[in-house]
């Protein structure tokens, strides 16, 4: 009997955990044995009681449940070689044959580093004397596939990621909170939001929520004359009749220059240009939390379902999958892929190559 683990790595995110609650019910429903891998990368190089079998009632309740009840961490120690080496190990151990992987485009570039270094791993294992011949025997190459779970919507090669409308639901719900004080005091709030290197949620929330301004990594302004266009059309919504006034700042915003542009910079020029009274509002974890929406929840369960047919399905001359969704459909691509593309696209953010950024991401992007 095959025997799969699902693990969850990197930042949480909501939905995780009915793709664990699927991944888990799917393996057993095709007659696997089914584990979960505790605390991301950490849990594998530990071992023992880290993997842990998992049976159909231990699932139950987890569609809606937020955060990821199986843990996740950021791990050093998967970043060297040594600790793959123990991962390595670890899963030979525990005659784990295939791996499911839910988190970022850091963990699946774990992954695919992972899965490529594997042959090499088990010769060293053999070499050193920590395992016999036989004891690999079997285990020649590593079933590995990636389903991306994080709130950041910031995956090429798929349309969403587990978490990312959720999270955008917080915001949306956490800036309605906000309007209504700051209609009442006829404030201005700078909002900051998360997303280091892509936009989306910043964006989707501004459209969401009617912000009067925004900023994100993707659409870099001058540093000369950023604080004016903001102004201009603050003021303008102002003398429209509008009390309250809201910009929200994607917390990896930057102008053209690479300097970043913070919610106190931003709060400034509002309070020095426009004499408007100010606060600033970091969401922060809140971003998080709460249950999964119900397009995570059936993203989520899709993909986990089509993450253990495409391990069944695996054969060694095929790329190592990624469960994406494209125009309304789960579908497979290249692991290897997907982390090559994503981290094109955050290179080009990082030396300001915008309309490259852009143009990676959706090959029809026209300026
Ligand atoms: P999020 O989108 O929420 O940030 P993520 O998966 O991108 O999630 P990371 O902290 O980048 O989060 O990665 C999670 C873990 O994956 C790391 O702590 C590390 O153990 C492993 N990992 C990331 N990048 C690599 C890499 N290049 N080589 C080996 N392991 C890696």
């Amino acid at each position: 009997r095959k025997r799969i683990a699902v693990m969850t790595s990197g930042g949480d995110a909501q939905g995780m955990n009915a793709s664990v609650r699927a991944v888990v019910r799917t393996a057993i429903d095709h007659g696997c044995e089914a584990f979960a891998v505790l605390e991301g990368y950490e849990g594998l190089i530990r071992g023992g009681e880290y993997i842990k079998p998992m049976s159909w009632d231990d699932v139950r309740g987890w569609l809606s449940l937020g955060g990821t009840a199986i843990g996740t961490a950021r791990c050093l120690g998967f970043r060297e070689r040594k600790g793959r080496l123990t991962a390595a190990h670890n899963m030979i151990k525990s005659g784990i044959d295939a791996i499911i992987i839910c988190g970022g485009d850091g963990s699946l570039t774990g992954a695919d580093l992972f899965r490529s270094e594997w042959p090499s791993l088990l010769e060293e294992l053999v070499s050193t004397g920590v395992c016999a011949a036989e004891d690999i025997a079997g285990h020649e190459n590593l079933n590995i596939c990636g389903l991306v779970g994080s709130i950041d919507n910031d995956m090429c090669t798929t349309d969403a990621t587990i978490g990312g409308y959720s999270s955008l639901q917080r915001i949306c719900e956490s800036v309605d909170y906000i309007d209504a004080t700051a209609q009442s005091h006829s404030r201005a709030f700078v909002i900051e939001v998360m997303g280091r290197h892509c936009g989306w949620l910043a964006l989707m929330a501004a459209i969401a929520t009617g912000a009067d301004y925004l900023f994100i990594p993707e659409r870099a302004p001058s540093p000369l004359s950023w604080g004016k266009e903001m102004c201009d059309v603050v003021e303008r919504h102002r003398n429209n009749g509008k009390r309250k006034s809201v910009v929200i700042v994607a917390e990896g915003a930057i102008d053209d220059q690479l300097n970043a542009i913070t919610p106190d910079m931003v709060k400034d020029v509002l309070v020095d240009k426009l004499g408007l009274d100010t606060r600033v509002t970091t969401l922060g974890h809140v971003q998080r939390g709460g249950p999964a929406v119900a397009f995570d929840r059936m993203l989520a369960t899709l993909q986990g379902v089509e993450a253990v047919e495409a391990i069944l399905s695996q054969t060694p001359d095929k790329p190592s999958p990624m469960i994406a969704i494209n125009e309304n459909k789960i579908c497979r691509k290249p692991l290897v892929d997907s982390v090559a593309l994503t981290k094109s696209v955050a290179d080009a953010i990082d030396s300001r190559d915008f309309d490259k950024a852009m143009s990676l991401r959706d090959p029809e992007f026209i300026e």
